[in-house]
């Protein structure tokens, strides 16, 4: 079902549904070809990589790495010249799929569940541009080229694209018309600074504006930005072959790669019985199907981001201004376990919940869950979830946002009976809480899904 090959084949070409084509790996045979710093430079990587990863307590960063973005809008018309909303939504998804926090990562089959990883670095639009100015990190550039290829005209403004800003300091991302159903291409670490960075195709760019099915959720950046971060292909570019590597551990052997909407399961190279990770970003799928990165990948991204990429974290929140900064929450006044019996039980404990808790985790035993009061003196956690309840029954499920700081998902609660409450949560989700102990410094609670 693979035509065989480069990257740029014609494949959906011919009339049918548009399929995935990345460039990135034209991009790297060429390099490859034509340049002996290159591919002296890639070897080194990968070397310095495998060591990084063979240390058992380096596999991961200690913060969450913050990495400005610059956007360069280069458009021959007007259509192509998106909008700052659409730019926006791209970022977004940036955000949510290299966290971990898509919320349709749902779609994935159980047995692919623990294969889900954060990959520990969000993007930001660059607050100041090279000269230390003031800027929304979006440029706009006007051409005359009708549509780019993988040549990186794209990148210079003698060829009328627009130069990169330094790419040590910014990701550099060119939005344009690219040529004959290519969606993007990325640069792995490694090669030339002035061309460092990725291309994505207008109608496969964010979630809005000019973005189109079966490209419109953004997953053509978030691969590409995977390759920048020394990602490769799933299959391991071998063709159809079962030898291809991608130098991750915990992604199954997979023949070639996969487009469209795959069925699960697609077995290849006696990979049952799951068959392919098809809903890998690395993978060829349809936006709609890719929904994660795995352990093995993150820990790449790490790597990366721990050497060849290192100079482009920049500290945050404080720096870059986060669109969804955390709420500062108001502490509802105290209200004491009111002691009203219901007839022939024990107190009334769980409408005296009231208040936020933290989730003491430490402490969890069995099934119960423990919770303490917030500013309770926990030990230090990179981040930690609670809950919160008040009076007129609204609830709040804290859970951990961006840079760990504390992310508020709003839902209701009510009071069943003396032990025992339903919580509607901010994910959809109807579950009962059963209190098991209630005292003012501590909540013991078992969780169970609403009948
Ligand atoms: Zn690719």
């Amino acid at each position: 079902m693979r035509t065989t090959g480069s990257d740029s084949s014609g494949r959906g070409a011919g009339g049918g549904a548009p399929v995935r084509r990345c460039g990135t790996m034209a991009v790297h045979r060429r390099l490859m070809a034509e340049s002996a710093a290159y591919r002296a430079t890639r070897a080194q990587i990968e070397e310095r990589t495998r060591g990084y990863l063979a240390g058992r307590d380096a596999q991961q960063l200690p913060d969450v790495a913050h990495v400005p973005v610059v956007v360069h809008v280069v458009s021959a018309a007007d259509e192509q010249d998106v909008s700052d909303e659409q730019v926006t939504s791209q970022i977004e998804v940036l955000d949510r799929d290299f966290r971990g926090a898509n919320p349709d990562v749902s779609i994935l089959p159980p047995a692919f569940a623990p294969l889900v990883a954060d990959s520990r670095v969000e993007f930001s639009l660059a607050p100041t541009d090279p000269a230390g100015a003031s800027t929304t990190g979006i440029t706009r550039t006007r051409t005359t080229v009708a549509s780019f290829t993988v040549d990186d005209a794209v990148k210079r403004a003698s060829t009328g694209g627009v130069d990169a800003w330094p790419a040590d300091r910014y990701l550099n991302i060119w939005v344009c018309q690219l040529a004959g159903g290519l969606l993007g291409y990325a640069q792995f670490p490694g090669g030339p600074a002035d061309t460092d960075g990725v291309v994505v195709t207008h109608t496969a760019f964010g979630t809005t504006g000019t973005a189109t099915p079966p490209f419109h959720l953004g997953r053509t950046a978030t691969h590409e930005v995977g390759h920048f971060l020394n990602l490769f292909h799933i299959w391991g570019d071998d063709g159809t072959g079962c030898d291809g590597t991608d130098e991750v551990d915990d992604t199954p052997d997979q023949a070639g790669e996969n487009t469209g909407v795959p069925r699960f399961p697609h077995v290849t190279c006696d990979n049952g019985p799951d068959g392919d990770l098809f809903y890998d970003y690395m993978d060829y799928s349809d936006d709609q199907v890719l929904v994660l990165f795995t352990h093995g990948q993150a820990a790449r991204v790490q790597a990366c981001l721990a050497d060849v990429r290192s100079s482009l974290m920049q500290p945050a929140p404080a720096a870059t201004p986060r669109p969804t900064a955390p709420v500062p929450v108001q502490r509802e006044p105290e209200v004491p376990a009111a002691p009203s019996p219901g007839p022939g039980t024990g107190s009334d404990t769980a409408a005296g919940v009231t208040g936020r808790w933290l989730h003491a985790f430490e402490e969890d035993h069995g099934d119960v869950t423990v919770y303490r009061p917030a500013g309770a003196d926990l030990p230090r956690a990179r981040g930690r979830r609670g809950i919160e309840f008040t009076q007129n029954g609204s609830f709040t499920e804290w859970a951990v946002g961006r840079g760990d700081a504390p992310q508020p998902l709003p839902g209701r609660w009510r009071r069943v009976n003396a032990q025992r409450l339903q919580v509607s949560t901010g994910r959809g989700e109807e579950r009962v809480l059963e209190v098991v102990q209630l005292t003012p410094d501590r909540l013991e609670a078992r969780w169970s899904t609403a009948p």
